[in-house]
This record gives C-alpha cells, sequence and structure tokens, in this order.
C-alpha cells in the first residue's frame, strides 16, 4: 500500500480566534488581541488524511509541488526537502506532523509507538505564560496545586528580577517543597523587532542564585543561544538545572551544544524548530548523554500532541509543557481547533491519544467560524 500512496492535495486553513480579554505573554510585548492558527491537512489517493500544525506556513504555496504527487511514507525524503527549503523560507514542520499522522493511520498506531513507546502519559507542568504579582501568582500556583498539577513555570521579566523572583517565593510558599517550580527568563530568542539587549552574565547569575534558594527545578532560556559558553558556565557556577534551545531550528547547532555539554535540559519544539524526526535523534542523543529532552509546545493542541507524541515516544521528561494559565491561556483558547481540549488527569499527567497517527480530532465548526476569508 506505501509505495503506491500519492499526496493529492495539501490544504492549509488559516484560523484567527479572537482573544477578549486579551492575553499578555511575558515575552511579547504587545498584548495578544488575537490567536493565529495553521492547519494543514496532507491528502492523498488512499483516502488518508494527516494533520499538522504549529508554523505559520507562510510562504508554502512556492514550495507546494515538491511534494505533490510524492509518497507520504518516505518521510526521510520528506524531512530533508523541509531543512532544504527552511533556509530560505518559514519552518515547515507541520508538513511533518502530517505525514507521521498518517503513517500512523497506516500502520494503526499511534505516532508515539512508532517513536519508541517509552511513556503513554506523561508528568506535566502548567506553563504560565503571563506576568503575575505575587499575589496572584500564589493564588494562581494553589489553584493549579488543587487541580492536580505537580509543577508549573513562571515567567521572570528581565526588568522587573526582584518582582519575578518574589513572585516566585510567594508560589513556593503557597505549594510548599513537593512542587516543582521552573522559572523561564526568555532571554535566548525575541519577538521581531524586540531589540532590548539580554541581562549580562553578572545578573543573570545573581538572579539564578536566588532562584536555588527558593528550590527552582530548573532555569529556561537565561541568556542568549549566542552565549552557549555562558549557558554552560551558569549550569557549573550555580548547579541549578539550565534548560533551553526551544527555538534552536538548526540540527548542527543543537548539536555544537550536545557536543559541549550546554544544557541539562533539551527543549526543541518539533513543529517549530527541528521537526519530530530529528527531535527524537536529538532527543534520544541528549537521553544517552545523561540529559534530559522536554519540547517547547507553546502552539496549539496539534502541536501540543505532535510535541507529545516524541516526547512520550523516547522517554522525554521528567515533566511535559502544558500551556495553561487561566483566565488569560486556557485548554478552550489553546485547542480552540480540536474537538476536545486536551485536558490533565487528577494525577497531573497527559494521557497520549491511542489513536492511530497523532490523534487530533478537528473542530470543523470551529474551523469554518474562525478561517479568515
Ligand atoms: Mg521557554
Amino acid at each position: 500500500m506505501g509505495a503506491s500512496m500519492k499526496i493529492t492535495e495539501i490544504q492549509l486553513d488559516r484560523l484567527r480566534l479572537d482573544l477578549d480579554p486579551p492575553f499578555a505573554a511575558a515575552w511579547d510585548p504587545v498584548p495578544r488581541r488575537h490567536f493565529d492558527a495553521t492547519i494543514v491537512r496532507v491528502r492523498t489517493d488512499k483516502g488518508i488524511v494527516g494533520v499538522g500544525s504549529g508554523d505559520t506556513m507562510d510562504g508554502f504555496a512556492a514550495h507546494e509541488h515538491l511534494f505533490l504527487g510524492q509518497d507520504p511514507l518516505q518521510i526521510l525524503r520528506h524531512v530533508r526537502t523541509i531543512e532544504t527549503i527552511n533556509f530560505y523560507s518559514g519552518r515547515f514542520w507541520p508538513l511533518e506532523v502530517a505525514m507521521w499522522d498518517i503513517i500512523g493511520q497506516v500502520t494503526g498506531q499511534p505516532v508515539a509507538t512508532l517513536f519508541g513507546n517509552a511513556l503513554q502519559q506523561v508528568r506535566v507542568y502548567a506553563s504560565c505564560g503571563e506576568l503575575k504579582s505575587p499575589g496572584e501568582r500564589a493564588e494562581s500556583a494553589l489553584a493549579l496545586q488543587q487541580q492536580g498539577f505537580r509543577a508549573m513555570k513562571i515567567r521572570i521579566d528581565r526588568n522587573l528580577l526582584d518582582e519575578g523572583v518574589a513572585a516566585v517565593a510567594a508560589a513556593r510558599d503557597a505549594v510548599g517543597e513537593d512542587f516543582a517550580i521552573m522559572v523561564d527568563l526568555n532571554q535566548s530568542w525575541r519577538m521581531a523587532g524586540d531589540v532590548e539587549p539580554a541581562l549580562d552574565f553578572g545578573s543573570v547569575r545573581r538572579t539564578v542564585e536566588r532562584l536555588r534558594e527558593l528550590g527552582v527545578f530548573w532555569v529556561e532560556e537565561p541568556l542568549p543561544y549566542s552565549d552557549s559558553d555562558g549557558l554552560k558556565a551558569l549550569r557549573a557556577q550555580t548547579g541549578v538545572r539550565i534548560a533551553g534551545g526551544e527555538m534552536l531550528d538548526s540540527v548542527s547547532e543543537v548539536l555544537r551544544y550536545l557536543e559541549n555539554d550546554v544544557l541539562d535540559i533539551y527543549q526543541m519544539d518539533v513543529v517549530l524548530a527541528v521537526g519530530m524526526l530529528r527531535a527524537r535523534t536529538l532527543g534520544e542523543l541528549a537521553n544517552l548523554k545523561h540529559r534530559s529532552f522536554t519540547p517547547h509546545t507553546w502552539t496549539n493542541g496539534i502541536g501540543l500532541l505532535a510535541n507529545l507524541h516524541v516526547s512520550a515516544g523516547i522517554g522525554g521528561g521528567p515533566y511535559f509543557e502544558y500551556p495553561y494559565d487561566p483566565p488569560g491561556w486556557t485548554p478552550e483558547r489553546r485547542d480552540f481547533m480540536l474537538a476536545d481540549p486536551i485536558r490533565i488527569t487528577p494525577e497531573g499527567t497527559v494521557a497520549v491519544p491511542q489513536r492511530p497517527g497523532i490523534g487530533a480530532v478537528l473542530d470543523e465548526d470551529a474551523i469554518n467560524k474562525w478561517r479568515i476569508r
């Protein structure tokens, strides 16, 4: 069957969900009044349809001909082709997700099973997106704990270090010691147009030392990607786990990080950075070196599922990112294109969907309602 399957159509649906009230992402100088998602559907002559999402896929029309008529099961060919396009254009990894969704359906298996099947459910952390006052963050932490979460991530603004550390301290007071708290400084990459300099090494080191006293599980992206020596020195000098790499979209750069042992935790997003197959290889390399891989997932429900299958497949962890910071960021907003938002279990885990493929069931009414015309 596989040898004769052909891609007949690649459909892109561009969606824009209104956000009222807006979502004030800590890493974006501009509050978000809408949330965009591009849904990729790869149709085949066998009637199987694969779904992906994540990157915007802007500019894909010029490259579509490289995939039409091809066999979706020749996955490495497609990964290599997407890599050649990425040099000129966007990060068309949602297309690879749709191909894996097809491969899963052809084989009758969830993609995580094809990727190693190490975990059937993953422990998650609530990845908070907004900056909140210490009092508000303490309340939010307590609410998360009551909902079953055993871990959370708090953002600290580079211009409000004292207030940020105070918010982490307030959250720690609220939830006690038996709860993992991660901190993200968002210093490694920038929204377009944000040219403010990153914090210098000394201020970052002093901040990480203060966070160490609060028992922080990891500190994420404390320095720019270009300062890999600084990242490595931070690990050595503070003894705190350093995480990063969510947007490192060059496989050779990630390999260089791994060779130089820059990070404790590698986080390449499979729909924004390196794709599913490469993330599997690099994540396994990290694991084989006794380092961790747990991907960034901050796109939408489909991107979350793609990352979940890779992470669960290779035994990523120890915690998986679950973007959640109500009321600003909720499963209903994040997964608005899915028939059922992805929920956590009472034990603070997310189960890998057992449907063949990536297990995304689309809400066609929502897609029609929010499609950009
Ligand atoms: Mg991050």
